[in-house]
């Protein structure tokens, strides 16, 4: 992933629309980007619209098994989750290699240069995980491995579900003496997950997050994706998941909450306060029936976006991006809750700075990661414009694709 050479877009986002532009790789990161220049001998030439990769943010590499399968079945969230951890149980590590190669070259297809691969499968301590990272690298998308500490079946203390028994550690220290095994390398980070207030208690918690503090390490969490999960911690612990997040001092700018559905405004003012970023994750959470989230208020709070294929039944960063205004239009009666530019760094940097990754801009300095769109056939003739891009492109649409200066994609 530390790739060096000379790209020439046609077109290409600056954070302004350019032409001929000049894209200069060294060692894996940008060394210059230059606007209005011509195409240099031994240049390769990216006809179309060239852009920073795609984060995404949050993803079950597993679960891409179900697609097709529990769409039209599988009862409520509650029964689906059943479904769901029938297909955790599985799986081998040549089996997961092999499986995750797959989802995450139709990532790489699709425009997503990086990965966050929220991983609780921990039945061979960290074989699955070790699985995970080895595919990416053998694709050559980005990953940060968020490596989930899950405890408990429920708020009441509750033990695990006999198939939950294989996600656990049995406690957080140990959690942590695994995290300690799991290496980073060139395209690889590791992150902490606490899999969600239902599964991890106060205590561990705060384990967690001192984990991940001490290293700098991104830090995520499922946060009020269910009524029930809000209803439970009220019962239990007297407030709400984001209130007692707030409580044991988990909220802060490294924590990335997922999902975010079932927020009151106490809430998005403490989410946005402490500049917690929200991710959203619109075609899993239409799949199962999740509400929509008030993400336009927690922005205006203070809380940068992110977006995720969260199931993998569909793979599609242009889908995410207009999803997350697009179901709000609905939730709302209201058009137009984002600009389409702000839905963009959702897609782009801002996901990857929920990863970890100094990338999603087309600047010197940064990661060399970049993607085109030719197939669209409005594009070879159409002004870059990111109304058009968010509203009317589509994972398909990508034509090349390279990540730290190497090409992975290539149509
Ligand atoms: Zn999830």
């Amino acid at each position: 992933m530390n790739g060096s050479g000379l790209w020439h877009a046609e077109q290409a986002w600056l954070g302004y629309r350019a032409e001929d532009v000049l894209i200069e790789v060294e060692d894996g990161r940008l060394k210059a980007v230059t606007a209005g220049v011509s195409a240099p001998a031994g240049a390769v030439r990216l006809s179309g619209w060239t852009m920073p990769g795609f984060a995404n943010v949050h993803s079950h590499a597993f679960q891409h098994s179900l697609r097709g399968t529990v769409e039209s079945g599988a009862g409520d969230f509650w029964e689906w989750r059943q479904e769901m951890y029938r297909k955790a149980d599985s799986w081998d590590e040549a089996d997961y290699i092999k499986f995750a190669m797959g989802v995450f070259r139709e990532m790489l297809e699709a425009g997503i240069t990086a990965v966050g691969e929220f991983h609780y499968l921990h039945v061979f301590g960290n074989g699955l995980g070790k699985a995970v990272i080895g595919a990416a690298n053998q694709v050559g998308i980005r990953i940060t491995l968020l490596d989930a500490c899950y405890l408990r079946g429920g708020m009441d203390g509750r033990p695990l579900d006999e198939v939950q028994k294989t996600f656990s550690d049995g406690d957080a220290e140990r959690w942590a003496h695994r995290m300690d095994e799991l290496e980073e390398g060139p395209g690889v980070r590791i992150g902490a997950a606490i899999h969600s207030v239902r599964a991890v208690d106060p205590a561990s918690m705060r384990i967690v997050a001192e984990w991940a503090r001490r290293r700098n390490a991104p830090l995520h969490i499922h946060l009020a994706e269910q009524p029930a999960e809000v209803e439970e911690c009220l019962a239990v612990e007297g407030c709400t998941p984001t209130e007692l997040l707030a409580r044991e001092g988990i909220l802060g700018p490294d924590l990335t909450a997922v999902h975010a559905i079932h927020v009151n405004t106490l809430d998005v003012s403490l989410l946005g306060g402490s500049k917690v970023s929200i991710c959203a994750c619109t075609t899993t959470e239409r799949d199962l029936g999740d509400r929509v989230g008030p993400i336009r208020a927690l922005a205006d709070a203070g809380s940068q976006l992110c977006m995720g294929s969260d199931s993998n039944a569909v793979i599609d960063p242009f889908e995410e991006a207009r999803g997350v205004e697009l179901d709000q239009r609905r939730a709302t009666g209201r058009r137009v809750l984002h600009q389409p530019e702000e839905l963009f760094r959702a897609a782009t940097v801002d996901g990857m700075r929920a990863l970890g990754w100094d990338a999603g801009a087309l600047r010197p300095g940064m990661l060399a990661d970049f993607v085109t769109i030719g197939y669209e056939p409005q594009v070879l003739w159409r002004q870059l414009d990111l109304g058009y891009l968010v509203f009317c492109c589509s994972a398909r649409d990508v034509t090349n694709v390279v990540v730290g200066g190497k090409t992975v994609v290539s149509k």
